[in-house]
This record gives structure tokens, C-alpha cells and sequence, in this order.
């Protein structure tokens, strides 16, 4: 295996080339990219089986599909996001024109979690191809058999100084961010977040950190209950609770507790059937700890349905509990699991009270049909993103940035968004030489003092 070092020359050596610099070049390899992808999906559906037990159409919807689509878009609106934008010059610098370059940042580093291992490289990838630079992804070592394919498929489509895997557990990770990249995309959990912006730091790197949280969702006693139901039990409950996402507990107005715990309920028989252990939709546990963190923060709570597991499988059954107190584990860590814990409100302000006691999440999800309390939850607290009505969707919209804000993260991704976190603005101005206002040059006078106060006020 080649060192981390030779690894970094060889991205550096390559991007210094130029060869990344024609956007021709930049929508040929993604292409490539997206033929392999195409070409493989049978191999991922089944690397992504043996890490997460991931159903089929999940790992298509969430995984290989999303990345198709955004690899399309990419490359059918590429040479507009990379043409220079010319912009308007004040009239104190007459006479000039101004506009913004898109550059490269140069060699960039994107690490990668394991819950959606493939697109969670592979999206973040797509903007830093399409921005020209080059690149080198370290995956989680806890999903290895994704890894592995999605290893071999890039270095089908890249030239190994284009794009590098480097794989490895924390030791290689701490080896990979002493190195002096010119970005650093970080995907995964608050605690490690905080390692990479400390090492980027050092190097006065300039970071994306995408991270995670305990994600509420809020429903009024005006939402449709059935579809609120409907769309909770899926987001909460797909790839078994490990989305980053994913409505991390549920607050529920108390005149709708049982008609709306009760159909919580319904829904999850109605999806995963009554023993959800026998149901080919429903993912696993990653590995071991995780499986035993999750599975004990069922005690916490009174189970209202659910609750079984098997070690063996690492199944844990999707699960509501009622009554967590907020000092216990379930209420304080990100659960990333199918563990839903609900509480109750008569008042919307105790609600959002104890949301904006927490650190701000990735996401909040407010179920109402009233367009005021809509408005007042979206207006009252702060999250990464939102979607009224429904949960996760607002991620799959390519128009809207995707990020956190405070401990779920900084900066954003997703459509020209990516393509923006991965370039450097490099504005331009150029005078021309046929005029030259003299007044902004000493011996300063009173009427430049004048004109200075005209133009800038
Ligand atoms: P993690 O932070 O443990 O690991 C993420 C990556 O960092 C892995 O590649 C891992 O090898 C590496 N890593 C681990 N320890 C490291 C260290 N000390 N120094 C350097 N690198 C290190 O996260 P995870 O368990 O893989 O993923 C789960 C977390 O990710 C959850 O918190 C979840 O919310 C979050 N997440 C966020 C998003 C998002 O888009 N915001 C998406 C998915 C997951």
C-alpha cells in the first residue's frame, strides 16, 4: 500500500498539471463516474446488504440513485456554474469592470460515516470533481464491504492522482489530517468534528462539517394525524434509525396523545408487518456498540410498542417509548437508531423551550395544517433545515442547501451548492487606463475630502 504521503504528492503533482482546470474534462470523468456507478449497482446493493442488512430499494432511493441524478444535474449545468460572473463596479471606480472567478481550492480531503457509506462520498465527490479539484476520500472503516466497491469504482473512473481512496480506521484518519490540504469536507459525528477542525486548524484549512444532532419533530393537534403518522415512521425508521436526519424524539400535543402514539403504532405493523424482524425493508444495526448503545436506551422509557432485539442479528425492533426523562442518555445523546421517544406538550412554548434549551439540529420537522404555527415554530428556533409536514425530504431537493448550523455543523452542499463549497471566489477588477480620477491620491485637500463624502456615505 502506498503511503499517505505519496498519496498526497501524487493528488498535488496531478492537480498542478492543469488537467482539471477544462470543464470538458471535469463533465468527462463524472460521467465516467456515472457509468461505473450504473454498472455496479448490483455490487453495491450487495456491499451495502452485508454492512447494514440495507433493503434493496433503500439502497437505490438513498444511495445509488440520489448520486445518479445529482452526477446528471452536475453535468448538464456545469459550464454555466463555471463561467466567470461579471458583476457591477461602483461608480468611484469609474471606469471598470468586475466579475468572479471560479477556482479550484486545489487538493481536498472528504471523510466519510458509514450510515449512508456510498453517497455520503460520493455526493460531496461530485462538487469537488465539478470544481476542478483533486481529491482524496477516506470512507469509514465500520461499513468496509461499501468501501471496498466504492473503492474499486473510482479508481475505474479516475486516474489515481484525480482521486484516491485511502482507507483506514482512526489511526489512518489522524495520519491523513496532518497532511495540508487545501479543504476539508467532513461528514460524521460532533465529537470527531471537532478533532478535524482542530487539525485543519493547524493549517489554516478552511472546513464543511456536516454533522449530526437530535432532530425533534413537533405535531399539532391540527395536523393530519394519519399522513404525520406516515411520514415520521419512515424517516425515523428507514435504514433503522441510522440517518442523520432521521425525527430524533417526537413532541406530540397532549389533547392528540393517544389517537396519535396509537397510529404511530398502526403504521409500523403496517410497514414492517407484526414481527419486523421477517421484513426484507427493514435495515440492521451497524455493528456491535452500536447495537448495545441503542438498545439500552429502550429501558429508559416506557415502551408503548416495540422493544424487542436479537444480539446475534443486532436487530432492534422500531420502537416508541413515553416518559425518557431529559437528563436521561436517550434524551441528551443522538439516539441514530430505531428508538423514538415522544413527549407532550399543552403549549407550544414549553415545546420549543426545551428545542431551544439544546444544541441547534440538523433538522426540525413541525406537523400542522395551520400556516401561523408553521410560522411561529419556524420563526421561534433554529436548525440545519426544515421540512413542514413531512420528514428528510427537504435533503433530496437539489435547490436548497444541505447543512447544519452550530453543533450540526457549518457550510452546505447538494447542486450548485457543492460546486460553490468547493471553489474559491477569486474576484476580478479591471481598470482601464484611458481615465484616472485623481482625487483619491495625497496631498489630500478639502474638496477631495468632499468627493470622498459624496461617493461614500
Ligand atoms: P464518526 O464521526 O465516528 O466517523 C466519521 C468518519 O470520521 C469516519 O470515516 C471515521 O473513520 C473518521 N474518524 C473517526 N474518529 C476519528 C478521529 N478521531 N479522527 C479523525 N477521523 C476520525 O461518525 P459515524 O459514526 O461514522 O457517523 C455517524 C455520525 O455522523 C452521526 O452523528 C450522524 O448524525 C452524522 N452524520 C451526519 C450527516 C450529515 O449529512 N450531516 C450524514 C450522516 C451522518
Amino acid at each position: 500500500m502506498k503511503s499517505i504521503k505519496s498519496v498526497m504528492e501524487n493528488l498535488e503533482k496531478y492537480y498542478r498539471s492543469g488537467a482539471t482546470v477544462p470543464v470538458d474534462f471535469r463533465i468527462k470523468t463524472l460521467r465516467d463516474l456515472y457509468n461505473n456507478i450504473k454498472e455496479n449497482q448490483n455490487a453495491i446493493i450487495r456491499a451495502l446488504s452485508r454492512d447494514l442488512h440495507k433493503p434493496a430499494f433503500e439502497t437505490y432511493a438513498t444511495e445509488i440513485g440520489i448520486v445518479l441524478d445529482e452526477i446528471r444535474k452536475t453535468c448538464s449545468h456545469l459550464k454555466k456554474w463555471a463561467r466567470p460572473k461579471r458583476v457591477s463596479t461602483p461608480m468611484h471606480q469609474f471606469y471598470a469592470s468586475s466579475y468572479i472567478i471560479k477556482e479550484p481550492y486545489g487538493t481536498v480531503l472528504i471523510i466519510s460515516p458509514w450510515n449512508y457509506p456510498f453517497q455520503l462520498a460520493i455526493s460531496p465527490l461530485i462538487g469537488a470533481i465539478a470544481a476542478g479539484n483533486t481529491v482524496m476520500i477516506k470512507p469509514s472503516e465500520i461499513s468496509p464491504n461499501t468501501s471496498k466497491i466504492m473503492a474499486s469504482i473510482i479508481t475505474k473512473s479516475f486516474d489515481s492522482g484525480h482521486v484516491s481512496v485511502v482507507q483506514g480506521d482512526v489511526k489512518t484518519s489522524t495520519e491523513i489530517l496532518k497532511q495540508k490540504f487545501d479543504y476539508i469536507f467532513f461528514t460524521g459525528s460532533t465529537v470527531v468534528g471537532r478533532v478535524v477542525m482542530k487539525a485543519a486548524a493547524e493549517n489554516l484549512t478552511p472546513v464543511t462539517l456536516e454533522l449530526g444532532g437530535k432532530s425533534p419533530a413537533l405535531v399539532h393537534k391540527d395536523a393530519n394525524l394519519k399522513l404525520a403518522a406516515k411520514r415520521i415512521v419512515w424517516g425515523k425508521f428507514m435504514n433503522a434509525g441510522q440517518t442523520c436526519v432521521a425525527p430524533d424524539y417526537c413532541f406530540i400535543h397532549s389533547e392528540i396523545k393517544e389517537q396519535f402514539t396509537e397510529e404511530l403504532c398502526r403504521v409500523i405493523e403496517e410497514f414492517y408487518g407484526d414481527d419486523p424482524s421477517k421484513s426484507s425493508c427493514y435495515a440492521r444495526m451497524i455493528n456491535q456498540s452500536h447495537y448495545m448503545r441503542v438498545k439500552s436506551y429502550i429501558a429508559q422509557g416506557k415502551v408503548i410498542c416495540g422493544g424487542s432485539s436479537n444480539d446475534k442479528s443486532r436487530y432492534i425492533e422500531p420502537t416508541i417509548i413515553e416518559g425518557a426523562s431529559p437528563k436521561s442518555a436517550v434524551m441528551c445523546d443522538e439516539i441514530f437508531g430505531p428508538v423514538l421517544p415522544v413527549m407532550f406538550y399543552d403549549d407550544v412554548s414549553t415545546a420549543l423551550e426545551f428545542i431551544n434549551a439544546r444544541p441547534k439540529p440538523l433538522a426540525l420537522y413541525i406537523f400542522s395544517a395551520s400556516r401561523d404555527f408553521q410560522k411561529h415554530v419556524l420563526k421561534e428556533t433554529r436548525a440545519g433545515g426544515v421540512t413542514i409536514n413531512d420528514t428528510v425530504v427537504h435533503l433530496v431537493n437539489p435547490k436548497l442547501p444541505f447543512g447544519g448550523v452550530g453543533h450540526s455543523g457549518m457550510g452546505s452542499y447538494h447542486g450548485k451548492y457543492s460546486f460553490d463549497t468547493f471553489s474559491a471566489d477569486k474576484p476580478v477588477m479591471i481598470r482601464s487606463t484611458k481615465i484616472d480620477i485623481p482625487f483619491r491620491y495625497p496631498p489630500y485637500s478639502r474638496l477631495k475630502a468632499a468627493l470622498i463624502k459624496m461617493f461614500l456615505h
